[in-house]
């Protein structure tokens, strides 16, 4: 079949429609700039991915007024988390002490949120996204980048060339291009951004149960058992997710020693899965998510920027990622938002990205770093762990330590246009026309 050509021009292309791309792809859209965000994948589906959200998302979406709008949709909140160390409760954390005002985690899918967020975007015609569309290359005049060059398969386009399918070679030609294609970025790889930090010492293991009758469901339980340590989140339609703490490589050993052996030690730690894992009999089930910490050192270069994962990937202590990769969106929104207004997308106004996230995003990682030794690797803290938890409701340091990771002092710095009115976005004159 002949490869066919297209060239597409935007004010900014965005790569990758995670929850970061998306959520910059509808606040840009809103100011009415022309955006294109490109995904490599057919839908939005995930598995075991970004499905916590946290009191600080919850604050995140109260500042843009969408919080009441993304609730409308399938989620669980969760409240409080409890630690247990052999069974006996060492520790609760009720999210609502930790700032005024309502404070939960929730559990909200990442389907659920994408859909909601595109949902809101493909009301703007000036908002467009191509799933099925897998970004290839650089477009360079000299050192500065001024789009991608992508593949694009039959798949969903919304807001793209009414009714006609595109397959083929796309060209989109941007003033700004975004890269927030995740942890494995390949906009970082084609940009030649260069890391400053490159964490990874152990993994998670997930799999889902259905919830025992005992089980209370709105609670995010931490066990330190004798075998393992474990994450449990309630999941959607009657479930639990856990995450089994492993080291690096652990997972390998395991295998090796086969699925019964594995099933022997839960289910010691964990007599209530029993019932479980009786028809359990190979690997299948598990997931394992490498907990990987990134910080790449400089985000923009001309005409270029990376945001989200691709910029700074967080482990999944305190299931804090999502949160953080669309606080990073917002900024970036407001950086490229007043760029275009001053006719200034320099690579000093790209930068501003970095400076305004650096703090928070450097906050998150170091607290993770400290969580990730009392909580995994190094068998003398891992002994100490229980007696800090236990401690924890009484110590105000480590209760401050709770409210960095899961809460954000005060509100982001930016622009109100961002926030949206209650009534529906169709009625709105976009503040930029393009
Ligand atoms: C197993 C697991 C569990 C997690 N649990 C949680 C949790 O409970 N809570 C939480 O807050 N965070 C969690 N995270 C982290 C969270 O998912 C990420 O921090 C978040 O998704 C980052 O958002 P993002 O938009 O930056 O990138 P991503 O969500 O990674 O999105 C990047 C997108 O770019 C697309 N893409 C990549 N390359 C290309 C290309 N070349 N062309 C076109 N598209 C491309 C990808 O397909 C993807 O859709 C978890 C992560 C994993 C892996």
């Amino acid at each position: 079949m002949e490869n066919l050509k297209k060239d597409v021009t935007s004010d900014v292309c965005i790569v990758g429609a995670g929850p970061a791309g998306m959520l910059l792809g509808l606040l840009l859209a809103k100011q009415g700039l022309k955006v294109v965000v490109l995904e490599q994948n057919s839908d939005f589906h995930r598995t075991y991915r970004g499905e916590i959200t946290q009191p600080r998302f919850v604050q995140l979406m109260k500042q843009l007024n969408l919080l009441d709008y993304i609730e409308s949709h399938d989620h669980v909140k969760i409240p409080e988390v409890t630690v247990f160390h052999q069974d006996k409760e060492i520790m609760n954390l009720k999210f609502d002490t930790l700032i005024e005002g309502e404070s939960y985690c929730a559990r909200l899918t990442q389907p659920t949120l994408l859909a909601a967020l595109l949902e809101k975007a493909k009301k703007y015609p000036n908002f467009t996204l191509l799933f099925n569309t897998k970004v290839k290359d650089l477009l360079q005049e000299g050192d500065k980048t001024v789009g991608v060059s992508a593949q694009a398969k039959q798949g969903d386009q919304i807001n793209f060339m009414k009714d006609e399918i595109f397959e083929g070679e796309l060209a989109v030609n941007a003033a700004v291009t975004v890269g927030v294609d995740g942890r494995n970025s390949t906009i970082e790889r084609l940009g030649n951004f260069e890391l400053d930090l490159e964490y990874y010492d152990n993994d998670l293991l997930w799999f889902s149960f259905e919830k025992p009758d005992s089980w209370d469901y709105n609670i995010y339980h931490f066990y330190f058992q004798k075998n393992y340590n474990y994450l449990f989140l309630p999941k959607l339609g009657g479930y639990i997710q856990c995450g089994v703490s492993l080291t690096k490589g652990e997972y390998q050993n395991i295998r090796r020693a086969g699925i019964e052996a594995f099933k022997e030690k839960i289910t010691q730690d964990l007599p209530v899965l029993s019932t479980h894992f009786e028809g359990v009999q190979d690997f299948k089930e598990f997931v394992l998510l490498q907990c990987r910490m990134r910080y790449v050192r400089e985000w923009a270069k001309e005409g270029i920027l990376l945001i989200g994962d691709g910029a700074h990937c967080v482990t999944p202590w305190g299931a804090v990622g999502s949160t953080l990769a669309m606080g990073t969106a917002v900024i970036a929104a407001d950086v490229i938002y007043k760029g275009f207004q001053t006719n200034n997308l320099s690579l000093e106004t790209l930068k501003q990205v970095q400076r305004r996230r650096h703090e928070e995003v450097k906050l998150i990682q170091g607290l993770q770093l400290t969580l990730e030794k009392f909580l995994t690797r190094d068998p003398v803290k891992k002994e100490l762990a229980p007696l800090i938890f236990n401690l924890a409701n009484k110590m105000p340091d480590i209760i401050k330590t709770y409210k960095n990771l899961f809460t954000r002092e005060k509100p982001l710095d930016i622009d109100e246009v961002f926030i949206f009115e209650d009534d529906m976005v169709e009625n709105r004159q976009p503040s930029i026309v393009v």
